[in-house]
């Protein structure tokens, strides 16, 4: 039998703030830009020691098109990638970046913005009091401590918080819970001249592109100075798992090796491996159930909402969840997703931004990626906002006045 303890301490307050983000990712980076923005004193917890969420820690290093590059996401592109700024704000770009870039780039932007970052600081818990959460709890480089807030933003991307503080949840496909795969991304560099190929004791001998874990070479080499982004593990696991996270941190680097030996093999002879992203990446976990759940009839009738607080065109994108070496790809006109999707029915004080936001496992392939991410990360920040101001649940609050705030910070939707 299991034993089960129960665990009590005295926790210290660190630090108080209007809005408290967990999470430094897409979501939580643009949550805190627009909430400081609104006047709010902002702090964002990150447990590692990077922002941009899968987009540095993973070494993602795409910023897939959702036909709308508006807002905080816009800027982002204004700033660190002016080349590929189009013109008006409804047009698709996919522009390469460097993951390492970005992570500085954030950095500043978080100090011109006025927002306090703690890095090595992971949620482990939250307080609540009656409907509301008081604090979260969190271990630090200096053991445990609370941060108190009005108003909270889970963007942990795995909907941590939420799930702590009691808010359902679901997980993976509706038919037996399997998540999209996990990859761990790595960079290759062109050295002018050959390498030798090196493949590591346990790793695996690809013959051909059929034997490949995705049975496809997936790469770009857009930013045109020899370096090569890579895409191609694959492994079947849910990074919100304690064994399935084990499994894959071991083998998607076996993975990592054996595609490197590969690609050297057939066509990149000059390719030393140069780059292997911190951590493997995770498409999807946990998503909430919230006052709305996006499904996959609101992507392929182009849905339509009041409420609307994100809209994309991005295709439904599903890495086979079994690990087969299927990817199901379904392009799509382009909806709205609701503000509702980010609301919880129980709690009157937290959102949930980003990839764990209420949908379906077909609505999340969609929505998942980074320029959507950061669209619901900025409307959450104002939402937060306004709720404290207005002291009004978020689920009551104007869905006027957010959109005024959002149209103010330069967001544009499509009428
Ligand atoms: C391999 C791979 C390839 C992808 N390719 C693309 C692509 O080409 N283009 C694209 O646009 N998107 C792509 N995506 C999707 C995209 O990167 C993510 O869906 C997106 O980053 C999600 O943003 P988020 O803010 O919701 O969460 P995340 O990016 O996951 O960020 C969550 C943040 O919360 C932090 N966190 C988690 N738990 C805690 C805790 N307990 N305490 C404190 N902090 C915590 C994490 O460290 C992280 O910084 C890809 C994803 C993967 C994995």
């Amino acid at each position: 039998m299991m034993t089960t303890y129960s665990f009590s301490r005295e926790i210290e307050t660190y630090k108080q703030a209007d809005v408290v983000i967990i999470g430094g990712g897409p979501a939580g980076t643009a949550a805190a830009i627009s909430a400081a923005r609104c006047g709010k004193k902002v702090v964002i917890l990150e447990k590692t020691a990077q922002l941009g969420g899968m987009g540095t820690i993973a070494n993602v290093s795409i910023f897939m098109p959702i036909g709308n590059v508006t807002g905080i996401y816009r800027e982002l592109i204004a700033e660190m990638l002016a080349e590929s700024l189009p013109a008006g704000h409804d047009e698709s770009i996919a522009p390469q970046y460097s993951p390492f870039m970005l992570r500085h780039y954030l950095n500043e932007k978080m100090k011109k913005e006025k927002v306090d970052v703690y890095f090595h600081c992971e949620f482990i818990g939250t307080i609540r009091e009656g409907s509301k959460l008081k604090a979260v709890i969190v271990s630090t480089r200096e053991g445990l401590k609370a941060f108190e807030g009005e108003c909270f933003i889970d963007c942990t991307g795995d909907a941590r918080v939420a799930i702590d503080a009691g808010v359902p949840y679901t997980t993976g496909r509706e038919s037996d819970g399997l998540t999209q795969p996990m990859t761990l991304m790595f960079m290759m560099q062109d050295t002018g001249k050959p390498v030798t190929p090196i493949l590591p004791e346990g790793c695996y001998e690809y013959k051909d592109v059929s034997d490949l874990p995705q049975g496809r070479r997936l790469y770009w080499e857009q930013n045109n100075d020899g370096s090569l982004l890579v895409n191609m593990s694959r492994v079947k696991a849910n990074g919100a798992k304690i064994e399935d996270v084990n499994y894959a941190e071991t083998e998607a680097l076996k993975q990592v090796y054996s595609i490197a030996y590969y690609l050297q093999k057939t066509g990149f002879e000059n390719y030393a491996l140069t780059h292997i992203a911190p951590q493997t990446g995770t498409r999807e976990t946990n998503q909430i159930v919230g006052l709305y759940t996006l499904n996959e009839q609101d992507l392929t009738s182009g849905a339509r909402f009041a409420d609307v607080v994100a809209q994309t065109n991005y295709e439904i994108d599903i890495h086979s969840p079994d690990a087969q070496k299927t990817t199901d790809e379904r392009k799509i006109d382009g909806y709205d997703i609701p503000y509702r999707c980010m609301v919880p029915e129980s709690l009157d004080n937290l959102l949930i931004a980003g990839r764990s936001i209420s949908a379906t496992h077909v609505a999340m392939s969609s929505m998942r990626v980074q320029a959507t991410c950061y669209a619901l990360g900025q409307a959450a920040g104002i939402a937060a906002s306004l709720s404290i101001g207005s002291a009004v649940r978020m689920q009551n609050i104007s869905i006027d006045k957010l959109h005024d705030i959002l149209e103010d910070q330069g967001v544009k939707f499509k009428k």
